[in-house]
């Protein structure tokens, strides 16, 4: 009845106030920890050269500026499942990944709550303690009941992990469980190998559903394949998940909004519905995802250039380029000259 002028003022999102903080600081050795992108000595945001020259591909090929599917663009769909999953595991294999091109890992990770919050809107999601701050976020939004579960023991500086383990066992059965694939933000720490096949154990044992959320893959132990080794874990074991992932951070792509939602189901014929209920929901949402990152990402990730070669698996080619691009030096462009010779 007030009209619009009734509408309070928003919190405001608490790293904007760090940011602030940082530009008014003089002290000459200041860092902006509030920020998580690249930047040069200089402090100045930080272009990757293999991006830089994907694009400079990509306008060279003239490409079009046509509305991409709903699922998003297909080369992209298949690079970013296969760079997460690997192309020889089981559940590429068999076709029981639904993988939806989603804007960016929060956009990814909105999808996946309205997936949740529409096929089982009673289900719980529990989160680590503490967690990202827009995880609550999200799923308020997306009006999903969330709790804690213990993670950081601030008496070790470590994982609680005992405290986690029983968290997760005492929640109802078939809640969803929110894991970070790897670079835990904002603690840094992760799960063992040996810990997270206990930790798959007990989401087994409780019929759980994982979500995981991997927007750094590649930053934790600087191999990709390493980084996404506790997905795969869970993957391998024939269990149902879900995995948000973001190219935001390991590409430097932030405003790009580039990433994907991948549902690992247990047949194709569950893939696929799940991927049809994804559509709908994005249709609804913003109707198709953009176009340019994921172009930027199939070529650097995908197999667009390289399947061609028959010389080189396609594992193996990629390992070099995500190495070139992973190093701190990205200006010898390795992987861009392997890739022309092609
Ligand atoms: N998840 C975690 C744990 C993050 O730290 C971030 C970004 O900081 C995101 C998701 C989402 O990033 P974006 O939406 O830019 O992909």
């Amino acid at each position: 009845v007030g009209g619009l002028s009734s509408i309070g003022m928003g919190a405001e999102e608490p790293s904007v106030g760090i940011s602030a903080a940082f530009r008014a600081d003089t002290h000459e050795m200041k860092l902006d920890l509030g920020l998580g992108s690249y930047r040069t000595e200089d402090l100045q945001p930080y272009v990757l050269n293999v991006v830089n020259k994907a694009e400079k591909l990509m306008l060279e090929r003239c490409e079009d500026k046509e509305y991409l599917p709903i699922e998003g663009l297909a080369a992209f769909n298949k690079a970013t499942a296969e760079l997460l999953f690997g192309a020889d595991s089981a559940v590429i294999q068999q076709q029981r990944v639904a993988t939806v091109q989603g804007i960016s890992g929060t956009g990814s990770l909105r999808l996946a709550a309205a997936l949740i919050h529409r096929h089982f809107p009673a289900s719980k999601i529990l989160l680590s303690s503490p967690t990202w701050g827009n995880h609550p976020n999200i799923l308020n939004d997306a009006r999903l009941p969330w709790s804690e579960y213990r993670y950081y023991d601030p008496e070790t500086v470590g994982l609680d992990f005992q405290g986690m383990i029983s968290d997760i066992k005492a929640a109802p059965e078939g809640s969803f469980v929110l894991l970070h694939g790897c670079a835990h933000n904002p603690t840094g720490i992760d799960p063992t190998p040996e810990q997270w096949e206990i930790i798959a154990d007990v989401i087994q044992e409780k019929k759980h559903i994982p979500l995981f959320d991997v927007v750094y893959q590649g930053y934790a132990s600087g191999r990709v394949e390493a980084d996404a080794s506790s997905v795969r874990l869970f993957a391998a074991r024939g269990m149902e998940l879900l995995v948000a992932q973001s190219y935001s951070k390991n590409m430097g792509l932030y405003a790009e909004r580039i990433g994907a939602i991948n549902v690992v189901c247990s047949s194709p014929d569950s893939a696929k519905r799940v991927k049809s209920q994804l559509k709908r929901l994005a249709r609804a949402m913003y109707s198709n995802p953009p176009v340019h990152g994921a172009r930027i990402v199939a070529n650097v990730v995908g197999i667009q250039i390289f399947s061609v070669s028959g010389k080189r698996s396609w594992e193996e080619n990629m390992r070099k380029k995500w190495y070139v691009y992973m190093t701190k030096d990205g200006k010898n462009g390795l992987n861009w000259s392997i890739s022309s010779q092609v």
